[in-house]
C-alpha cells in the first residue's frame, strides 16, 4: 500500500473542516490543537485556512510519547499542575474573535496502564485550568469544530488483527465516509445533511414532547424532557453570528432531559470506552431521574466510580436520536472515540446538560437551567442505547403517543 491515507480525501477533509466545520471568516484568527501524528492533516488545514483568508493560524501540537514521559519520569507534585496560562490565553483569543479547531487522534488507551491516581489528578488539574476556554466553547462564544485523523495507535486499537498500514487505511476510509468527504461534492453534501438535521430538530421542537419512550431488548425507558427544551443538530449559530458545524462527523439531534423525570430500565447497545477501560453490557434502572441500580459485564467498578463522581453523575444531561442507517453505524466499527461512537446510535449522556438546548438558553443563568430540569455535573459521558431493534415514541403534553423511530429508523 503506497499511502494508507488517501491524499485527495485528506485534502477534502481539511477543506470541509475549514469551510463547513469552522466557516472561517476572512481576517479571522484560528487556534488549532492536534497530535503530532496528525501533521499531514494539520498542514492541509493551515493551507485551507489561509486560502479562506485567515488572519493568523496558531497550531499547538501534543505528543503521546511526551505525555508518557511525564508519567514515567515526572515528579509526583507536578500531577496537580496544568498550563493555566495557555488556556487563559486561548480564552483571551476567543474573546478577540479567534476560531477554534481541534484534531482528535492519538491513542485512546495511552494512559490505561498508568497510575490511576496520577491520571485522575492530572485530569482534574487540567479540567480546572481549562475552564475559561471550555466555558467559551460550550456556550459557543466563537465558531469551533472537531475533526479526526487516523493515527497508527488509534487505528491498531480499532483493528488489532490488521497490519499497521491496513489498519490505518481502514480507519482513514471510515473517517472519510463518516465525515462525508468520500466523494467530490463534500461541501454540498454537508449542506444537504445540515438541512435534514435542521428539519428533524424543527419537527421535534414543534411536537414539544413531554417525554420520549424507548423500547427494545432490555430497554423500557421513559425520558422526560426539560421544560422549554430545544433540539439541536448539525449547523449551529455561534454568538459571533457565524454558523459552524461543531462536530465532523455529526449525525445526532439532541436535547436536554428533565433531571427528575427519567424512569425505567435501559441496556447499552455498544460498549463504552472510558479513559482506557471498556465498559460492556451496561444495564441501569432509573427512578425519578436517578440511577438506582447499575451493572456491567466488564468495567463495572469504573462505571460505579463514574456514577459516584457527584450528585448529578447519576442523572441524565442529554438525550440524542441517531438513525441506525448513519454511515458510522454502517461501518460496524467501534471507534473508542466519542466523536464517532456517539454518532453511531441514539444515546443518552450522564451528567452535565447543554444550556444551549433550551429556548432562549444563550442568555439563561444556571439557576434557570436547573429550574427547568437541566442537570449539573462535572462529567458528561455519552453511551449508546440505539440499534435496529429500538422503537422510540414521543409522548405529547396531553399524553398522546407519536411514533418517532421504528427499528432504529425515523418513523416519518
Ligand atoms: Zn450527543
Ligand atoms: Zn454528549
Amino acid at each position: 500500500m503506497q499511502n494508507p491515507v488517501d491524499p485527495v480525501k485528506l485534502d477534502r477533509l481539511a477543506e470541509v473542516a475549514v469551510r463547513t466545520g469552522l466557516n472561517l471568516q476572512p481576517g479571522q484568527d484560528l487556534i488549532l490543537t492536534a497530535p503530532v501524528t496528525a501533521l499531514p492533516l494539520v498542514r492541509k488545514i493551515v493551507e485551507h485556512a489561509y486560502k479562506a483568508g485567515a488572519g493568523l493560524v496558531t497550531p499547538i501540537l501534543s505528543d503521546d510519547q511526551m505525555t508518557l514521559a511525564r508519567y514515567q519520569h515526572g515528579h509526583d507534585a507536578g500531577f496537580d499542575r496544568a498550563a493555566g496560562w495557555l488556556f487563559d490565553g486561548m480564552a483571551q483569543a476567543y474573546d478577540q474573535g479567534a476560531a477554534r479547531l481541534a484534531v482528535a487522534g492519538g491513542d485512546p488507551m495511552l494512559l490505561s496502564s498508568q497510575d490511576p491516581d496520577k491520571v485522575a489528578r492530572a485530569n482534574k488539574a487540567m479540567a480546572v485550568a481549562y475552564t475559561p476556554a471550555r466555558e467559551r466553547i460550550t456556550r459557543f462564544a466563537t465558531n469551533w469544530t472537531i475533526v479526526a485523523y487516523p493515527d497508527p495507535a488509534w487505528a491498531k486499537l480499532v483493528s488489532p488483527d490488521l497490519p499497521e498500514d491496513a489498519a490505518v487505511h481502514r480507519l482513514a476510509e471510515a473517517i472519510f465516509a463518516a465525515s462525508r468527504v468520500s466523494d467530490d461534492n463534500a461541501v454540498e453534501s454537508w449542506n444537504a445533511h445540515n438541512t435534514e438535521l435542521g428539519r428533524r430538530s424543527a419537527w421535534l421542537d414543534g411536537q414539544d414532547f413531554a417525554a420520549l419512550h424507548f423500547t427494545g431488548p432490555g430497554t423500557d425507558l421513559t425520558v422526560g424532557l426539560a421544560e422549554g427544551h430545544k433540539w439541536l443538530g448539525g449547523a449551529t449559530r455561534s454568538q459571533n453570528g457565524i454558523v459552524c458545524n461543531p462536530n465532523i462527523p455529526s449525525e445526532e439531534v439532541f436535547t436536554t432531559p428533565h433531571k427528575f423525570r427519567v424512569n425505567g430500565t435501559v441496556s447499552a447497545t455498544k460498549p463504552l470506552s472510558h479513559q482506557g477501560t471498556l465498559i460492556q453490557d451496561i444495564a441501569v434502572t432509573f427512578k425519578d431521574g436517578v440511577i438506582t441500580q447499575a451493572q456491567a459485564r466488564t468495567g463495572e467498578a469504573v462505571l460505579r466510580k463514574v456514577l459516584d463522581t457527584d450528585e448529578g453523575a447519576r442523572r441524565l444531561g442529554e438525550v440524542a436520536l441517531v438513525p441506525h442507517a448513519s454511515p458510522i453505524s454502517q461501518s460496524g466499527l467501534l471507534f473508542y472515540n466519542t466523536l464517532f461512537d456517539e454518532n453511531a446510535a441514539s444515546h443518552i449522556a450522564l451528567g452535565q446538560c447543554y444550556a444551549t438546548c433550551f429556548q432562549g438558553g444563550e442568555t439563561m443563568d444556571s439557576a434557570e437551567v436547573a429550574r427547568r430540569g437541566g442537570n449539573d455535573s462535572a462529567i458528561h459521558i455519552d453511551w449508546m442505547i440505539g440499534s435496529n431493534q429500538i422503537d422510540v415514541d414521543g409522548i405529547t403534553q396531553d399524553g398522546t403517543r407519536i411514533p418517532v423511530m421504528r427499528k432504529g429508523a425515523w418513523a416519518s
